[in-house]
């Protein structure tokens, strides 16, 4: 059994004071050694963390303690260590960027659960599932079929729509990590006119923990140290990306260690460390590079 343990959650709800709730939450962290980052906004929560067992589990109760939270449902996984090296809890507009009006939150896509889209598929339903996330992301692992919209960032989210629009009167299914990203993505399509749109309650982390080695192939790209998470056992479905380098399958990716290319390349551990972590000569020569400890 692992010692950590390491938490997402969010929840659309109306925020009184966030930035009292900034002050408490980050002092509160700090002494109870729990590090990740927490965003809060006058429209919600949206945070992933890590720490031991016991602390996570009083941080859980903790966050429970402020009514709008009383209800927040967290995700977990099990992890050696922490996945962040520190606490971060940041006062946001949003709590995920992406410029879409909040207003048509309660009208998006109906809930999927990871046990009706196994169905869907078990029953070759006539849907169409869209990846909800960023270019990067889906590169590395994406549901069977899966429409992945290249975007450079959720804000390009009306633009991916837009393509999409011959699709509108198909059954749509809109997943992303957590589920956080599909309500305003799913509701944003139903405004377009798209006339059945379901979202993934949960997200892939919820999907894959149930049924792993079904429909999800590859690996699950997360934003902490980890950097992805592969969910499948079986070889056939581990990875469904290669190694920019030697071409070997892998799910791991790099950040081009030169600050000013940055660039996400998939690269094998070996090639990793071969490169200097950067993409090319020319990135290996720069005198801007990043920490080698930072992936
Ligand atoms: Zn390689
Ligand atoms: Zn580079």
């Amino acid at each position: 059994m692992k010692e950590y343990r390491v938490l997402l959650f969010y929840k659309y709800v109306a925020v009184e004071n966030p930035d009292q709730f900034m002050n408490e939450h980050l002092a509160w962290c700090m002494q109870n050694d729990i590090k990740g980052r927490v965003f809060i906004a006058r429209e919600g929560i949206n945070g992933t963390v890590s720490g031991k067992v016991e602390d996570v589990e009083r941080y859980k109760s903790h966050l429970k303690t402020y009514p709008e939270f009383h209800d927040i449902i967290f995700k977990e996984d099990e992890e050696g260590s922490h996945a962040f090296l520190k606490m971060h809890v940041r006062v946001k507009k949003e709590i995920v960027n992406s410029d879409l009006k909040a207003t048509s939150l309660g009208n998006g896509g109906k809930r999927l659960t990871p046990e009706q889209l196994l169905e869907f598929y078990e029953n070759k339903k006539d849907f169409v599932i869209i990846d909800a996330r960023n270019w990067y992301e889906s590169k590395i692992g994406r549901f069977k079929n899966a429409v992945a919209p290249q975007m450079k960032n959720f804000r390009e989210w009306p633009k991916a729509v837009d393509q999409l629009k011959n699709l509108k009167d198909k059954t749509i299914v809109t997943y992303c990590t957590g589920g956080i990203r599909c309500e305003k993505a799913s509701a944003y399509m139903v405004e377009q006119g798209f006339k059945d749109v379901y979202q993934l309650d949960g997200g892939i982390v919820t999907y894959t923990k149930k049924f792993p080695d079904t429909y999800w192939e590859g690996g699950v790209f997360v934003f902490d140290e980890r950097r992805v998470v592969e969910p499948n056992s079986n070889p056939e479905l581990k990875h469904v990306s290669n190694c920019y380098f030697c071409g070997t399958p892998t799910s791991y990716y790099i950040n081009c260690h030169n600050l000013d290319c940055d660039k996400i390349i998939v690269s094998c551990h070996k090639c990793k460390v071969e490169n200097d972590y950067c993409c090319s000569d020319e990135c290996r020569k720069s005198t801007n590079k990043r920490n080698k400890y930072y992936g």
